[in-house]
């Protein structure tokens, strides 16, 4: 596995495939070119489609199977650590000790689907009220399963997808964020080399509105899982029609630090969780809402903790804020922010850009009209706003079209019980940022953040059918 100018091919049916289109990929530190990848047409995607579908028709993949593959590919991932995290850092601008965290939470993510390949298994069902009759469920796979993938984790977010998918017995095919797809290509050669089946896996590069759409359109396709924008996830819902999908979209997640919270830890992994990957992770630290006899000495320690952020190259391990996806983002969110200073917020920290780095910014005298608030920033900026009573707080944070996960910095025993039923969220961390998951817990949103859970236990309960066997005994 190098990484060169050599053009990336993608993978079909079980061959490498180089083709006439190339997509290039560039350094998103240095704006150099970082490689080039073939980009699929219209006979490649058909070809794709139609190889897994006969491959799920054969079922040539069964449980004891797909478990050697997927812990030979949690081994190769965790053998070449270093150098995915490499591709991670350069072509995604992650700086590279979270690139090498999102290879080791791979791995994982890799073994537990590994482990639920296992267990499979169907219920008997009571028949206390039918007589001579033996009811049972079976748990089959639901057949061809599409992957639409972002860039902001290009490796763990696509593990995520493919291996519950492979855990159920599905093929799979990916479409991946093509400015962050030679990670996924990397990964599509080590599950070829773990022994993935011909016919189970395909690697498609292409644009959202050309392949993406071929892939919507084709009705072999039984179940999309996909993770990015809300705009692109009600298109896919719209139009799938009754065949189903895993949605996992956008946020502006929000954090409370209530009066008797621990304020100190809530000030220092507020200000690494607001900026974490340039804050361009769907669960980041977007709103903190902080009570109003604390707010001063929260937002000093807040400040000055964000001060302390090296801005920079994200190849260097000293690096917390490396720079964004694209100067056409940074140019979206620089302009978010001058729009919110001219209707009155203050800029206490940032604010400005150097290249495809957007510098940490934190504002206050937010207002709930102001899209820095309102709207999904995905960007490294965090507004602080302060609130009187615990119940204007929630209302504050449930005003939003979203609902991804909420933190609570609080002591407060009972109101850790009773805060989950008021948030409208799917995960409330307490004590810590909204910006927390590990691979195993259910993950997903209520309300525009999405539909259905993901880690690989949840993930794969939407990969099976379940089938209800009746059989008469008389
Ligand atoms: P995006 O929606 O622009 O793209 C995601 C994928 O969808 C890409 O592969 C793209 O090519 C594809 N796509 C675009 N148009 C399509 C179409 N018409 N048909 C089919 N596919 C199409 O998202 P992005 O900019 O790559 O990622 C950022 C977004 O992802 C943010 O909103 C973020 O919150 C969200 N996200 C959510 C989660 C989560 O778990 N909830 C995790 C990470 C990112």
């Amino acid at each position: 596995m190098t990484v060169s100018l050599v053009k990336e091919k993608l993978l079909i049916d079980g061959e490498w495939i180089d083709t006439d289109q190339t997509h290039k990929i560039y350094n998103k530190y240095t704006n150099e070119l970082f490689t080039e990848i073939s980009k699929a047409d219209e006979k490649m995607v058909d070809k794709a489609v139609e190889g897994a579908f006969k491959a799920y028709k054969k079922e040539n993949f069964p449980p004891q199977q797909r478990y050697k593959v997927l812990m030979k590919t949690a081994e190769l991932l965790l053998e070449k650590l270093e150098e995915i995290a490499k591709i991670i850092a350069q072509e995604g601008g992650k700086p590279i000790t979270e690139a090498r965290t999102e290879v080791r939470r791979s791995v994982s993510t890799f073994q537990m689907a590994a482990e639920e390949s296992k267990r499979l298994v169907g219920e008997i069902i009571p028949n206390y009220n039918a007589e001579g009759r033996f009811i049972y469920t079976v748990k089959k796979p639901v057949g061809v399963v599409v992957a639409i993938t972002p860039f902001n984790f290009p490796l763990n977010l696509v593990s995520h997808k493919v291996a519950p998918a492979l855990a159920a017995g599905n093929p799979v095919i990916i479409k991946p964020a093509s400015d962050t797809a030679t990670t996924t290509i990397k990964l599509s050669e080590i599950l070829v080399e773990a022994g993935v089946p011909k016919g189970y896996l395909h690697c498609l590069v292409g644009s959202g509105s050309v392949v993406g759409e071929q892939l919507l359109q084709d009705e072999r396709i039984a179940h999309y899982t996909f993770t990015g924008s809300p705009e692109v996830g009600k298109h896919i819902q719209k139009t799938i029609g009754f065949r189903k999908a895993t949605l996992e979209l956008g946020a502006n997640s929000a954090t409370i630090v209530h009066h008797d919270g621990d304020i100190e830890a809530a000030a220092s992994k507020l200000a690494k969780m607001a900026f974490a990957n340039a804050g361009q992770i769907c669960i980041s630290v977007q709103r903190i809402y902080v009570q109003e006899s604390i707010r001063e000495r929260f937002l000093e320690m807040f400040l000055h903790q964000v001060s302390l952020l090296k801005v920079g190259d994200p190849l260097d391990p000293e690096t917390n804020v490396g720079p964004m996806i694209s100067g056409k983002e940074v140019a979206r969110i620089e302009s978010w922010v001058k729009e919110a200073e001219l209707q009155g917020a203050n800029i206490e920290i940032g604010g400005k850009r150097e290249g495809n780095i957007f510098y940490p910014t934190v504002l206050t005298n937010v207002t709930g009209d102001m899209k820095v608030l309102r709207e999904e920033t995905f960007a490294p900026v965090v507004s602080v706003i302060p609130y009187d009573t615990i119940e204007e707080a929630i209302d504050m944070v449930n005003d939003s079209k979203y609902g991804l996960q909420a933190g609570i910095y609080t002591k407060d025993l009972a109101l850790t019980y009773k805060i989950p039923y008021l948030l409208e969220v799917g995960g409330v961390i307490i004590n810590d940022t909204c910006c927390y998951r590990i691979d195993q817990m259910p993950y997903g949103g209520v309300k525009e953040s999405g539909l259905g859970k993901e880690g690989p236990a949840f993930a794969i309960k939407e990969l099976v059918e379940d089938i209800t066997v009746v059989v008469n005994l008389e």
